[in-house]
């Protein structure tokens, strides 16, 4: 991955693993982190470079401002020189390195605590490269009622419609892609390993079958497509390792 493609991949693991927003896109250019009517972050897509919008209102600015010195001077010059306006201080962050991405992380953060509930862990099924087996729609044992809940955020995602194919699980002799290797599967004993979790580079892209859907976009997704048609299939959820 270039520099550019790893802030975006960072920029919606972050994003998807600490928040549960809609994404809503404008198809063009544009992707809006919203909870309700309320935007918590905009992002601007250029070809060098992502334009961060965040907006502090009092409370922020003076958070910020009693931290200001944990801050670089990048960030510092974007806060001084952002103007305020009755509904807060705009700041058109632009971020195109991953250490930029780190500020900015910080700077969400001041802006909207941590609002994602992480899935209880208690029965937990993971596949080998960290995927919820037990929180996918095509796991044997997943309850239909569940089933039933998740199939409409799946559709909606990923525009697929069957979902009947059912699979025992990703350590089973019936995992449903024993005869057609997962990218994971196939990558881990080129590597000498048993599974990905042994691999340095782990969690990596792909180590997860939602890794096209992984990228700062300008489609509109609400919080529970993502919640029930993305976190399951990526590993650990974003959550640390
Ligand atoms: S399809 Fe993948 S994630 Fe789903 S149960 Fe099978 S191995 Fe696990
Ligand atoms: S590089 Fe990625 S897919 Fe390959 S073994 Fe490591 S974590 Fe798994």
């Amino acid at each position: 991955m270039t520099i550019l493609e790893q802030v975006s991949h960072e920029t919606m693991k972050f994003m998807r693993g600490k928040y549960r927003l809609d994404e809503i896109g404008d198809g063009k250019d544009e992707l809006k982190f919203k909870q309700g009517a309320k935007t918590i972050l905009t992002i601007y897509i250029h070809d060098d470079r992502f334009t961060f919008l965040i907006i502090f209102g009092r409370k922020e600015r003076e958070y910020f401002e009693m931290h200001a010195s944990e801050f670089s001077s990048y960030i510092r010059n974007y806060y001084d020189n952002s103007k305020t306006y009755h509904d807060g201080k705009w700041m058109f962050i632009d971020v195109s390195t991953l250490e930029q991405l780190e500020e900015v992380k910080q700077m969400i953060m001041i802006k909207k605590k941590p609002n994602r509930k992480p899935f209880s862990k208690e029965n937990a099924v993971y596949s080998k490269c960290g995927q919820r087996c037990d929180l996918c729609v095509h796991y044997i044992n997943t309850d239909e009622a569940m089933r039933a809940m998740m199939e409409p955020h799946l559709i909606k995602m990923w525009g697929i419609t069957d979902w009947s194919m059912r699979c025992e699980g990703c350590y089973s002799d019936n995992c449903y892609c024993k005869d057609d290797p997962c990218n994971a599967k196939d990558c881990a004993p080129k590597r000498g390993l048993a599974e990905c979790k042994e691999c340095k580079e782990f969690p990596c892209v792909k180590a997860t079958s939602a890794d096209y859907r992984s990228m700062i976009h300008t489609e509109v997704h609400y919080a529970d497509e993502i919640t029930w048609g993305i976190l399951p299939y990526v590993p650990m959820q974003y959550e640390d390792k």
